[in-house]
């Protein structure tokens, strides 16, 4: 990978005060619109860009929910809350994510996700084997009688690329027996908990796109030939939110164009992700960032 240490530690300083905003934010009455809204406008003011849309998933939403052009959020006070945040700066990126508990019965499965990954921030070295991380994390989260989600992972991160090649689970998956985290990696580990089937499905609702690179096979109109390149030159291949695309689109020019880009293979759909079993879902992410001789944790100023 790519690295520019002062990129990718002012971006993960970024990351960490905005995920702690937006959880500061997160309370009875409050929308995931507003919030979102604070968390990446902050991003942009000290100097970053949001490396990916404010995720704000709810209860059994484990991932991927950002408020779209029409539905939002509305917190009861009773909701287990994933505050996930990415921040980059020229492409160097950092992820991070915290969960709020408005219901005040979930504290110990918010405890398995957060225990899980302090344990890996104490193991995290050069050369660490990806099934370690595994073992380690799901040993926690299982001891506080809760599952991992099988199926969501942590994963190493390149310039402008998110989710890059190795997959990091939350349990220890033979696949990555012989697998080692390498000097010069990034990577994003986010352990999460579950007191349902420890597996997500495709919920349906989509509110976050990536372009993927490839030439358009389609002719495309003048309007999405107009906010594909609004794309291509905005966020490249991270992704986006139409939301983002108001200040210059209108509504329906964007859902019109966003409908079609999926259709002709141009836009990637991140559905929202729930988990099977409606459990609750509670998760924590930082990002490492793994050198010769050291790990620095790029969103956890405690972590020094
Ligand atoms: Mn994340
Ligand atoms: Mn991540």
């Amino acid at each position: 990978m790519d690295i520019d240490v002062d990129k990718l530690v002012k971006a993960g300083k970024i990351a960490g005060e905005a995920r702690d905003l937006g959880a500061s934010l997160v309370k009875p009455g409050a929308s995931a619109r507003e919030i979102c809204e604070e968390v990446e406008g902050y991003i942009r003011r000290k100097g970053a860009e949001p490396a990916f849309p404010c995720n704000f998933s709810v209860d059994e939403v484990a991932a991927h929910y950002t408020p779209g052009l029409d539905d939002d959020v509305k917190l009861r006070g009773i909701e287990v809350v994933k505050v996930d945040v990415g921040a980059h700066i020229d492409g160097y990126i950092a992820d991070t994510a915290r969960t709020v508990d408005l219901s005040g019965v979930y504290e110990k499965l918010l405890e398995a996700s957060k225990a899980a990954l302090e344990r890996v921030v104490s193991i995290m070295k050069p050369n660490i084997r990806v099934y370690d991380i595994g073992k380690a994390i799901e040993a926690e989260i299982r001891k506080r009688g809760y599952k991992p989600v099988r199926n969501l992972t942590g994963h190493t991160i390149d310039r402008w690329t998110i989710h890059a090649g190795t997959q990091i689970p939350n349990y220890p998956d033979r696949a990555t027996f012989h697998k080692r985290l390498r000097p010069g990696t990034l990577v994003a580990v986010e352990p999460f908990a579950t007191n349902g089937r420890g597996i997500v499905r495709d919920g349906g609702l989509v509110n976050i796109y990536s372009l993927i690179p490839r030439k358009p096979k389609y002719k495309l109109s003048e309007e999405e030939a107009e906010i594909l390149s609004y794309i291509q030159e905005h966020y490249k291949t991270l992704p986006f939110t139409p939301r983002w695309l108001l200040e210059d689109f209108d509504k329906r020019g964007i859902e019109a164009a966003i409908r079609s880009l999926v259709s002709k293979g141009i836009l990637y759909p991140y559905p929202i992700l729930v988990e099977a079993g409606k459990g609750k879902v509670s998760q924590f992410e930082h990002t490492f960032l793994i050198l010769e001789d050291r790990v620095i944790v790029t969103t956890c100023k405690e972590c020094v």
